[in-house]
């Protein structure tokens, strides 16, 4: 990859937004049953009329760390007495992801995956998680979680949700909520990445609990 991020390097190059060629589309149909046939956006051959999703995959994410420090490593928070990594009871697992020396956890599922995919679907999740956090795909991050094969996007089983609100009252919802669950490292982290009069706008519609939560968390980078 050598293009306009090459200028960066470190911790730094991981920051910059993925070039187009580099970003997937996942095609999530607007209803479940809607007849399959050949996609001109994506090219693919799925449910239309379907709203695509950006994401980036497993082999870009991959190839950014390479070229952002290429002794980068990810092993298990745990491992069991057996050797094995330490799944949770949700089927999830919780990851070190190494980047420049610097070291931070990350999580990843399965989604609605099962049996081998499960796991390499755990492992990508988790990096992509994980890398979110060194700031890889930032302003990608407020699309939801992503769980995709990437030899073959499928959408997942679930409500079609075709319309994401992207005004400041609507993310001030969903940054509260993630607070609220429990995720206020993420919701930060999402937050620090977009431009700052949004950040403004945003910020004025959380409640005080809300904006000491995610000062607690904002990325000291
Ligand atoms: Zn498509």
């Amino acid at each position: 990859m050598k293009n306009e991020a090459s200028k960066f390097t470190g911790l730094e190059l991981l920051r910059q937004p993925f070039p187009a060629h580099q970003i997937s589309k996942l095609p999530r149909p607007t209803r479940k049953d809607n007849p399959k046939g050949k996609c001109n956006e994506c090219g693919g051959y799925h449910g239309l009329p379907a709203v695509h999703l950006d994401y980036v995959g497993h082999a870009a994410l991959t190839d950014r760390l390479l070229d952002t420090d290429p002794a980068w490593a990810w092993e298990p928070l745990a491992m069991s007495e057996s050797g094995l990594p330490v799944m949770d009871n949700m089927g999830g697992m919780w990851i070190k992801l190494t980047v420049c020396g610097v070291t931070r956890l990350g999580y990843g599922h399965a989604g609605d995956k099962i049996g081998g995919d499960a796991i390499k679907e755990v492992i990508g999740d988790a990096l992509r998680n994980a890398a979110m956090r060194f700031g890889a795909a930032l302003d990608l991050w407020h699309k939801g979680d992503l769980h995709v094969d990437e030899d073959e996007p499928k959408p997942r089983a679930r409500q079609a949700e075709p319309e994401i609100d992207l005004s400041p009252k609507a993310r001030a919802i969903r940054i509260t909520q993630g607070v609220k669950d429990g995720d206020a490292e993420n919701a930060a982290a999402a937050m620090s990445g977009w431009d700052a009069a949004l950040i403004d706008s945003v910020w004025t519609l959380l409640d005080k609990a809300t904006q000491d939560k995610l000062t607690a968390h904002w990325p000291k980078v």
